[in-house]
């Protein structure tokens, strides 16, 4: 058969079928398996064969939505997990040893921050932030027990954007094994191992679900690493529920035709959004004005689902902005079908001193939009009536 495109393998793809003839994947839930024999059983453990043992190893369902997220990233293995924090983590953890060293981009998402500064610290495993706007820095950052680039692009809520490319290089120069945080993007929008990454790694939780109902997280990369990070998720267990993995792994078969709708919205609102007097400035990387235009243009098939604004007036503008909204929801989620407006700075990015939100261009007056899939008149209807 012919290479089919990866977007019609997410769709095809059904690693197990039972006697029904059903045409969409059963849920297997079920915590562990049954031998056939005594001498199944042992095989088994023995690795002399593949099968599934305990659904902490492996479940039908997980291993179905690892094999789709494969297929999209284009990648040759991967890995599933009960969270991204824990895709993250397991990922660190798997990977890095006592005395090992970390280079990240200072934009991380909150909770990598707290895994670098005050959870690997305990074992010995130091790190460094990169400043995104002064790449040429990064190269002295980099000491002899460096192992790991930490990388999220488009960054979260600044929708900055580090070049994937030189990034690659970077790490390929210092052998440094690259992980690149894809979830604002998705593989549909931005496959970073084309660049060279190693590893690319994801909260399900948002786009990949996309509908708001479950947390999980998937790894995928070089084979080697990933062998390294699952024998870490196997036995310190943060497993995969099948139910999540089965309602993922239908996900993926609309993300494709979603990620076109949410690229779609958010670049009609970023352009509407320009145009509103007590609006200071927009962030979307597919709009001609984002500093990094050409950059998203090469590295990003769309902008993506995000647009960031400043309103005039700080803080309290921006309260009362959040305050009169009636069709969106305040939540600090994102990926989801319905639009979300975020307030950075007194949520998300509370923990952060001034300094360090000044640092990653987070303002009194930013408000995130997570777009959804709404009709984009009601969305800017809404924004525009709050506005005013
Ligand atoms: C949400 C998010 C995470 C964490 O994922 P959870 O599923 O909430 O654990 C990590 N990175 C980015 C960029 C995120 O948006």
């Amino acid at each position: 058969m012919s290479k089919r495109n990866p977007e019609t393998d997410a769709i095809r793809t059904q690693t197990r079928h039972t006697d029904q003839r059903e045409h969409s994947t059963p849920l297997f839930m079920t915590s562990s398996f049954v031998f056939d024999s005594a001498d199944h059983a042992r095989a088994l453990f023995a690795n002399e064969m593949e099968g599934n043992v305990y659904s902490r190893y492996s479940n039908p369902n997980v291993d179905e939505f690892v094999q789709k997220m494969c297929q999209l990233e284009e990648a040759p293995a991967g890995v599933a997990t009960a969270s991204g924090m824990s895709a993250i983590f397991s990922s660190l953890a798997g990977l890095l040893e006592q005395g090992d060293h970390v280079l990240a981009c200072r934009s991380l998402f909150g909770s990598s921050h707290q895994i670098l500064n005050g959870i690997l610290p305990k074992w010995g495993i130091d790190y460094s932030y990169g400043n995104i706007d002064t790449p040429e820095e990064w190269e002295s950052l980099i000491n002899d027990n460096t192992r790991v680039l930490f990388l999220e692009t488009p960054s979260n809520p600044g929708l900055d954007l580090i070049d994937l490319e030189w990034a690659g290089q970077l790490a390929e120069a210092h052998g440094l094994i690259m992980i690149v945080d894809n979830c604002f993007a998705t593989p549909c929008l931005q496959k970073p191992m084309a660049y060279g990454a190693d590893i690319s790694l994801h909260s399900a939780t948002k786009f990949i679900d996309g509908q708001g109902r479950g947390i999980g997280g998937v790894v995928v990369g070089k084979e080697r690493y990933i062998d390294e990070i699952s024998f870490f998720t196997r036995h310190s267990g943060p497993a995969l529920s099948p139910f999540n993995a089965w309602m993922f792994s239908k996900s993926l078969e609309t993300l494709p035709v979603r990620m076109e709708r949410h690229c779609e919205n958010a670049l009609a609102l970023a352009a509407f959004l320009e145009e509103q007097p007590k609006v200071e400035w927009v962030k979307y990387p597919f709009l001609p004005s984002h500093p990094q235009y050409e950059l998203a243009q090469k590295q990003m098939k769309k902008g993506g689902g995000v647009v960031s604004f400043n309103i005039s007036g700080g803080y309290e503008a921006a309260k009362q902005f959040l305050d009169k909204l009636n069709t969106l929801s305040l939540s600090a989620n994102l990926g989801d079908t319905r639009t979300i407006a975020t307030h950075p700075a007194s949520t998300t990015h509370s923990k952060l001193t001034d300094e360090e939100r000044a640092a990653v261009n987070i303002t009194p007056g930013m408000v995130r939009i997570a777009v959804g899939l709404e009709s984009i008149e009601d969305i800017q209807e809404d924004i525009g009536q709050a506005l005013r």
